[in-house]
């Protein structure tokens, strides 16, 4: 299933892409910062640093440096300016905000990433579209049938960033 959707990895991110990311990396005033100390060695002390730049503090160990732009682990750390051009790409399928915050885990990161993705699918004009046109339809009227089996119903869903198929018997 994961093929069939505009993915991208960390593998897959191209020269001119990192390019892009680490002059953004660069020019970004949080990003640029936390890239020196992690080149040169964090504070022992929070408080030697810049309030802005705790969250990158507490990340510190995770933190590499791969072709000048920053990592999460595995995940390649977005510019700020860089971040809705990314959210727009995640939630290219329309994908719902779990299997979003699922391709992210394993590609991108920045801090709250996770409720931008959430804002993102809310407000997307064709997701809310969908939304309205699918609750029409689940009022729908149905008889109820005789016996057990006679009738089901049968859809997928996603729960937990699992898909999973659900049986319903209408008697
Ligand atoms: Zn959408």
């Amino acid at each position: 299933m994961d093929k069939m959707v505009h993915s991208f990895t960390v593998d897959s991110i191209s020269s001119s892409e990192n390019e892009k990311i680490r002059k953004e990396t660069e020019k970004d005033p949080i990003l640029s910062r936390a890239l020196a100390f992690n080149r040169a060695g964090w504070p022992a002390s929070k408080m030697l640093i810049d309030p802005k730049l705790y969250q990158m503090y507490n990340l510190r160990y995770d933190l590499q440096e791969i072709d000048g732009c920053l990592y999460k682990t595995d995940r390649l750390i977005i510019p700020k300016s860089c971040q809705a051009e990314y959210l727009k790409q995640l939630h290219a399928g329309h994908l719902s905000a779990n299997t979003c915050k699922q391709k992210a885990r394993t590609s991108i990161y920045w801090d709250n990433i996770d409720r931008n993705i959430e804002f993102c699918v809310l407000s997307c004009e064709v997701c809310g579209k969908y939304r309205r046109s699918k609750s029409k339809v689940d009022m729908v009227k149905h008889t109820v049938p005789q016996r057990p089996f006679q009738k089901i119903a049968m859809d997928i869903f996603e729960f937990d960033g699992k898909a999973w198929l659900i049986v319903v018997d209408y008697f």
